[in-house]
């Protein structure tokens, strides 16, 4: 690609491969996976084989180099369709920050078999129990000793960790209260966890309350090779900022999707399910939620195409990354509450998918930054409020 961005029709012939290779995995396959926590492994492998998980990665490194914009159509199709990218979304988000902040000899060595298939990066080790939503605050660290880093520590809800290869670790190198600003002095580690498993690493699960493969990791004295440290040591938050904006409009991409899907499941039941001797979507009190619904997905919609173009022109789209992750996680929400009500009691049946899509898309309103972070970025940060913490 030559760096523009494409538009929906140049993006079709793309979705048109997502929507088939999501046919193959129907509710049944979801429902299955639901029931017994076990990850998507048939699901990741099709995406992986179809290139579609390498968009971020450019071509020079085996990748398509689509883009931003590409890689949210792609996600939110998944979910418009009934899947969930949730298994291998991490790929795409934590990719920009081995990219813009990755040596060439990191990049060389990973992004070809990234690409390829051949290594999974699907970890992302930012939280904390005790630090939470403070990330300046973690307290697992690594320190160099000669060509090593010695790393110790815990981290919470990190996700997919027995299904990567590799891991993007956040880790302290210099105690915050040495550090000249609480922001300096973290840094990133691109970690093998091939390696690292039982030498200092031991990684365990979390059950929760939908299939979504997250862990506990716990470090201890873990040796990793100094040749791990992404960019400059110290500056880790910085790094990660940037690609948390990613994170954010990829995320607000899969809540359209599934916002797009419970409005196609009510719209649809609507129209078929007669009682009183009328389809129930004759009522307005049916009509009037789908609709709106379905304009609430649309206005997210828009904000997050905003945000990915920002982005990749390389303009500054926090404020719109933050309200598009916001919107959308709130949209898809009440769009999955309306589909519920309009199916009445079959709405909890597990065949319909409907309460499985309901409890997965409940997550984004606290992950990856919960609702009131964002308000709080807002008021500070466009609005020109006094920080409230
Ligand atoms: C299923 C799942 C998967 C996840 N995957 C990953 C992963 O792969 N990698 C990773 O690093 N993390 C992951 N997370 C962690 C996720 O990013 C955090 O749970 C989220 O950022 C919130 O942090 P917390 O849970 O510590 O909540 P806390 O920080 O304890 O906050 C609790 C509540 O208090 C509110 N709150 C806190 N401070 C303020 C304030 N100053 N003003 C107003 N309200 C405030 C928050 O908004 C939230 O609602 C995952 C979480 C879940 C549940």
């Amino acid at each position: 690609m030559d760096g523009t961005i494409p538009s929906a029709a140049d993006l079709e012939p793309i979705l048109e491969t997502v929507r088939k290779l999501c046919a193959g995995f129907p509710g049944e396959y979801w429902r299955e996976r639901d029931r017994e926590r076990t990850y998507p492994t048939a699901f990741v492998q099709a995406l992986t084989e179809a290139g579609l998980l390498g968009v971020l990665i450019p071509e020079t490194y085996g990748g398509s180099g689509l883009g931003l914009t590409a890689a949210c159509a792609i996600l939110e199709e998944i979910h418009a369709s009934g899947c969930n990218a949730a298994a291998v979304h991490a790929q795409m988000y934590t990719m920009g920050t081995v990219l813009r902040h990755g040596s060439e000899a990191q990049k060389s060595q990973w992004l070809p078999k990234i690409a390829s298939g051949e290594i999974r990066l699907q970890a992302f080790g930012v939280t904390e129990p005790t630090a939470g939503t403070d990330t300046t605050s973690i307290s697992t660290t690594a320190i160099r000793q000669g060509d090593k880093y010695v790393v110790n520590g815990q981290k919470v809800w990190i996700s997919r960790a027995e299904h990567s290869d590799l891991m993007v670790l956040l880790a302290r190198t210099t105690p915050k209260d040495e550090a000249a600003k609480k922001t300096d002095g973290i840094s990133v580690f691109l970690l093998d966890m091939r390696e690292a498993v039982g030498k200092g690493l031991t990684i365990k699960p979390i059950r929760t309350m939908f299939n979504h493969a997250t862990t506990e990791l716990f470090f201890d004295n873990l040796e990793i090779p100094a040749s791990c440290l992404i960019g400059e040591e110290g500056k880790g938050f910085r790094y990660i900022l940037d690609g948390m904006n990613a994170e954010r409009i990829l995320i607000a991409s899969e809540c359209i999707g599934d916002g797009r899907w419970f409005v196609g499941k009510a719209t649809a039941y609507a129209k078929e399910r007669v009682v009183f001797g009328r389809p129930i979507g004759q009522n307005q009190g049916i009509q009037f939620p789908i609709a709106r619904a379905y304009a609430e997905v649309r206005a997210a919609k828009l904000m997050t195409r905003e945000a990915a173009a920002r982005y990749e022109r390389g303009e500054p789209a926090g404020e719109e990354a933050n309200m598009a992750k916001m919107l959308a996680s709130e949209a898809s929400w009440h769009a999955a509450d309306m589909c519920i009500q309009t199916h009445g009691g079959f709405g909890f049946a597990e065949e319909y998918d409907i309460e499985r899509k309901f409890r997965e898309t409940r997550l984004y309103q606290v992950a990856p930054i919960s609702t009131n972070l964002i308000l709080a970025y807002v008021a500070e940060h466009v609005l020109g409020l006094p920080r409230s913490y």
